[in-house]
């Protein structure tokens, strides 16, 4: 079954498309979380960061680029986060990866409640260690 970023790229169903190529298409979010508010995706249905190949995250990452500078351009936003969701724990809802570029303008009401959190030195060199050994 298609994705409905599949059907937006094949034309199945609308969206505002600003920007495609050969590998990637982006288009307004349906419920931007700010003024202008873009969803980058592949248009082969890679289900998130874990599967996609580097090749492809290249392609993907450079019309990130291209999208966020016309953004920055057009809007005169005062800066822009690039988010990406991966799993539903992270809050994706559709499992084709994608970027949201999403423009950021002083004083916005924009929150993404992150907390932080102090962590014992103990805990950190476990991690550290886990890692060190584990990125290939
Ligand atoms: P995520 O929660 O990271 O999976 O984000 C999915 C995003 O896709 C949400 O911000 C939705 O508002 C957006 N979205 C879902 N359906 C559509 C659609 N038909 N057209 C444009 N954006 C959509």
């Amino acid at each position: 079954m298609k994705t409905i970023f599949e059907k937006i790229s094949d034309r199945e169903i609308p969206a505002l498309i600003v920007y495609e190529n050969e590998t990637t298409i982006a288009f307004l979010d349906i419920a931007p979380i700010s003024k202008g508010h873009i969803v980058v995706t592949t248009k082969k249905p890679y289900q998130n960061i874990y599967d996609i190949p580097e090749q492809a995250l290249g392609e993907l990452l450079n019309t990130v680029k291209k999208v966020s500078i016309a953004c920055k351009k057009v809007f005169q936003a005062d800066g822009i986060n690039i988010i990406n969701n991966n799993e539903p724990a992270a809050n994706q809802t559709v499992m084709h990866i994608h970027f949201h570029v999403i423009p950021r303008y002083i004083g916005d009401k924009v929150g993404f409640d992150f907390p932080h959190n102090e962590v014992s030195d103990d805990a950190k060199k476990e991690w550290y260690e886990l890692l060190r050994s584990n990125i290939v």
